[in-house]
C-alpha cells in the first residue's frame, strides 16, 4: 500500500485524487485537509479512514469532530494541522492541492520530512520557487507536477536527462473569451467567466484561465521546476487542449504529451510517478480528431499574461504581489464588485505599488501578500 496525505482533499484535484484511490486498490490515505467543508469531509473520513482529518477553521473542525467522533480519526485545524499533516510519519507522498500561499509552509515541512510532493499548488512555487526547489534538490526530495502542462513537460523530459532543452512550449486552451478583443471583454459576467470550454476545475482557477492569468502562473511554475530562462519558455494557444505541453531540444525535436482533457491522469502519473498505471475513461480517437490548431497568443487582450513575464523579470516578491492581487482581485470579481477587465489593472497597480524585496523569506512573502491586500481594500 502507497500512503498518502491530502492536502484540499474537498476540492477539485482533492476529489479527483479520491476518485483515483477508489479505482486503484493499492493507495492508503492517512490524511485529509481542507477549508471548511464539514459536511464532505466527513463523508471522505468514512470512506477513506485516515488518522488525521483538517479543517482550517476552529468552529467548522469542532463540527467534524463531532459527527466523526465514532471513529478513530484526530480532528485538527489551522497551520498547526496542515503542518502535522505535511510531515506524517506514515505518509510517502503529500499532495498539495489547496489553494493560495497557504500551500508554502505544509510544501517546506514535507520536503524537510523527506516526502515525495505531488504539487498542483501552483501559487507555492509562484510565489516560493526561489525557496523550494534549491531546497527539494538540497534533500533530494522529489517535486512531481500535477498541473496538467507540467506533467506534460515533465513526462516529456523522461530518459533526456542530460539533454539540452531549447524551449518549453506550454500550450493553452485560450480560455471562453479567446478570439475576442479588449472592447468585448466590458460586460463580461462572472456566469460567462466561470464556462471553461474543456476543463472542469475550481471557480478561482477558471477565472484565472478566462484572463489567461493562470497561464502566466504556469509561466512561472515552470521556470522553477524546470530550471529554464523565461526567454525559453514560449506559450502556444491550443484551443482544443489535446497537446498539454512540449519540449523542444537542441536538435529541434519536439516532444510533447497527449491525451484528453483529464487532471485524473497527471494526478495519477504523479502518485505513481514513475509507472504508468491503467485509468479509466475516454482515449484520444486520432480518427475523431478533426484538426489540432495553435495560435500565438493575444497579449493586448489578455494583459494578465504578460504581467506574469514582468513580475517574473523582476523577481523577488514581484510574482508575490501578482499572485496575491489576482486571488482578491479575482474575489472581487466574483462577488460583483468589479468588472473583469480591472483584474490585471489591479494586478499592475500592485506590481508597482509593492516595495521590491529581491530575495524573500516566507516571512516577507505573506508580509507582500498582507500589504498587497490591505492596499486593494483601501483602493477598490
Ligand atoms: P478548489 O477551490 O476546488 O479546492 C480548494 C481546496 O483547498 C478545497 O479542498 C478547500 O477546502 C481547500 N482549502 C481552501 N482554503 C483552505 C484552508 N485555509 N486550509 C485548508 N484547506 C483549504 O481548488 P482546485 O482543486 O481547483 O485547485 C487547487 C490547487 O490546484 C490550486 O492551486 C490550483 O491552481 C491548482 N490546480 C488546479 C487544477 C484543476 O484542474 N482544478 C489544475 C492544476 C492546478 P473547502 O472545500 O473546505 O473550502
Amino acid at each position: 500500500m502507497k500512503k498518502i496525505a491530502l492536502l484540499g482533499s474537498t476540492g477539485s484535484i482533492g476529489t479527483q485524487t479520491l476518485e483515483i484511490v477508489r479505482e486503484q486498490k493499492d493507495l492508503a490515505v492517512v490524511a485529509l485537509a481542507a477549508g471548511r467543508n464539514a459536511a464532505l469531509l466527513e463523508e471522505q473520513v468514512r470512506e477513506f479512514k485516515p488518522q488525521i482529518a483538517v479543517l482550517w477553521e476552529e468552529s467548522a473542525a469542532a463540527d467534524l469532530r463531532e459527527r466523526v467522533r465514532d471513529l478513530p480519526v484526530t480532528v485538527l485545524s489551522g497551520m498547526e494541522g496542515l503542518l502535522e499533516v505535511a510531515v506524517m510519519p506514515q505518509a510517502e507522498i503529500l499532495v498539495t492541492a489547496i489553494v493560495g500561499m497557504l500551500g508554502i509552509r505544509p510544501t517546506i515541512a514535507a520536503i524537510e520530512a523527506g516526502k515525495t510532493i505531488a504539487l498542483a499548488n501552483k501559487e507555492t512555487l509562484v510565489t516560493a520557487g526561489h525557496i523550494i526547489m534549491p531546497l527539494a534538490r538540497e534533500r533530494n526530495a522529489p517535486i512531481v507536477p500535477v498541473d496538467s502542462e507540467h506533467s506534460a513537460i515533465f513526462q516529456s523530459l523522461n530518459g533526456e536527462r542530460g539533454n539540452k532543452i531549447n524551449k518549453i512550449l506550454l500550450t493553452a486552451s485560450g480560455g471562453p473569451f479567446r478570439g475576442k478583443k479588449r472592447t468585448e471583454l466590458g460586460q463580461i459576467r462572472a456566469e460567462d467567466a466561470l464556462k471553461h470550454p474543456n476543463w472542469s476545475m475550481g471557480r478561482k482557477i477558471t477565472i484565472d484561465s478566462a484572463t489567461m492569468v493562470n497561464k502566466g502562473l504556469e509561466v512561472m511554475e515552470a521556470r522553477w521546476l524546470f530550471d529554464v530562462g523565461l526567454e525559453q519558455i514560449q506559450v502556444v494557444v491550443h484551443p482544443q487542449s489535446v497537446i498539454h505541453s512540449m519540449v523542444e531540444y537542441e536538435d529541434g525535436a519536439v516532444i510533447a504529451q497527449l491525451g484528453m482533457p483529464d487532471m485524473r491522469l497527471p494526478i495519477q502519473y504523479a502518485l505513481y510517478y514513475p509507472r504508468r498505471r491503467s485509468l479509466s475513461g475516454r482515449r484520444l480517437d486520432f480518427y475523431q480528431l478533426a484538426s489540432l490548431t495553435f495560435e500565438e497568443p493575444d497579449l493586448d487582450t489578455f494583459q494578465g499574461l504578460g504581467l506574469a513575464f514582468t513580475a517574473m523579470e523582476r523577481g523577488g516578491n514581484i510574482p508575490t504581489a501578482y499572485n496575491a492581487a489576482n486571488e482578491k482581485a479575482v474575489s472581487l470579481f466574483l462577488g460583483g464588485r468589479i468588472p473583469f477587465l480591472q483584474i490585471p489593472e489591479i494586478i499592475q497597480a500592485c506590481m508597482e505599488h509593492c516595495v521590491y524585496e529581491q530575495d524573500p523569506d516566507v516571512g516577507k512573502i505573506l508580509e507582500t501578500e498582507a500589504e498587497v491586500y490591505a492596499f486593494i481594500e483601501s483602493r477598490w
